[in-house]
């Protein structure tokens, strides 16, 4: 991982502004700021996790517990018609910052598969 922090990492440090729906000692939901759906909210874990492909086996709780977020922002937000949660994992996936996230995408109806 490079030494550069990450857009994330600046977000979790509050060096950068972020519309924070939900934050507690391991993770903080915020709004994406290039919405793919009226809501549009990312999870992430303030440990620096790159991705799905670098957790551990000892970060089994903390992965559970963002899913666990994921579905109490989803439910805040009043997602009660549906809701997708995306992981994207790595360059061909499309993950463009290095720092693990979930994607919560609702408000509208969601086409499958995915592009
Ligand atoms: P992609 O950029 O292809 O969606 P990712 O899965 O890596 O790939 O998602 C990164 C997400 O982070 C994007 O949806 C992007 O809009 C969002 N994002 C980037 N910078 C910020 C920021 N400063 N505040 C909120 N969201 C951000």
């Amino acid at each position: 991982m490079s030494d550069e922090k990450t857009i994330f990492k600046k977000i979790i440090d509050k060096e950068i502004p972020a519309d924070i729906v939900f934050e507690d000692d391991l993770c903080l939901a915020f709004r994406d700021a290039n919405p793919q759906a009226p809501t549009h909210v990312l999870v992430i874990p303030k440990q620096e996790i790159p991705s799905v492909a670098d957790l551990a086996d000892s970060d089994a709780a903390l992965a559970g517990h963002l899913l666990l977020v994921a579905r109490d922002v989803a439910k805040q937000l009043e997602l009660d018609g549906g809701f997708r949660l995306v992981v994207n994992n790595g360059p061909e996936a499309g993950q463009t910052v290095d720092h693990l996230h979930i994607h919560i995408l609702g408000g509208r109806s969601l086409v499958w598969p995915p592009g």
